[in-house]
């Protein structure tokens, strides 16, 4: 069974592509729903917002838990920002979980390029193959500033990272669940969570 956090943000799209991925899948708001489930997408949304409702709903010590214990994780935009391990540009009030070894920069593209979208080239996905073709949505996404040992980038942006991927945890700046096309979520499933 497949999570998705569903305290803010983008989720129900989440649900739906998984839905049309063919898998179970339903929203996490309790813990006793973090218990059911065998791997979490973190949606896009607001990281502080989320960060403080992960805490009033008693989430924060059980979902710690399940992602240092290697539940897979797959977090996209402000999801992204939940799972790494460093968060620049942060509220001072926002905790993250560390799993994956990489900086990150709140809203680091700028105003000027709030949202923006591109082609990306995504290695390994698609049965193993590289693809050219996978339109990238970006909301005041978070730039990788810095990738540790050990974290594998699928995919950049003019030399940025926005897809990475170290052991069972998946990021990707953009919002992968806002264009029809399942191919990261599919990349999840079967070689993340699978
Ligand atoms: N700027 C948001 C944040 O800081 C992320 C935006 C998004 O998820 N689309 O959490």
């Amino acid at each position: 069974m497949l999570g998705v956090l569903a305290l803010q943000g983008a989720f129900a799209r989440h649900v739906e592509v998984l839905h049309g991925c063919g898998v179970d899948a339903i929203e996490v708001r309790t813990p006793e729903q973090l218990d059911s489930v065998d791997a979490l997408v973190i949606p896009g949304g607001e990281s502080s917002t989320m960060s403080k409702l992960i805490d009033s709903n008693g989430l924060r010590g059980a979902l710690s838990e399940r992602l240092a214990a290697a539940m897979p994780a797959f977090g996209t935009c402000a999801g992204m920002i939940l799972l790494a391990d460093e968060v620049l540009d942060g509220r001072a009030d926002q905790a993250s979980f560390g799993v994956i070894d990489i900086a990150v920069r709140r809203n680091g593209y700028g105003r000027q390029i709030d949202s923006f979208e591109s082609d990306l080239l995504i290695d390994g996905i698609d049965g193993g193959e590289a693809v050219d073709d996978f339109r990238a949505v970006f909301i005041r996404a978070p730039i990788v500033e810095r990738v540790g040992n050990g974290v594998e980038v699928l995919a950049s942006v003019d030399g940025t990272p926005v897809v990475c991927r170290s052991g069972t945890t998946l990021v990707s700046s953009f919002h992968p669940e806002l264009t029809n096309d399942d191919r990261l979520h599919r990349l999840f499933l079967d070689h993340v969570a699978g």
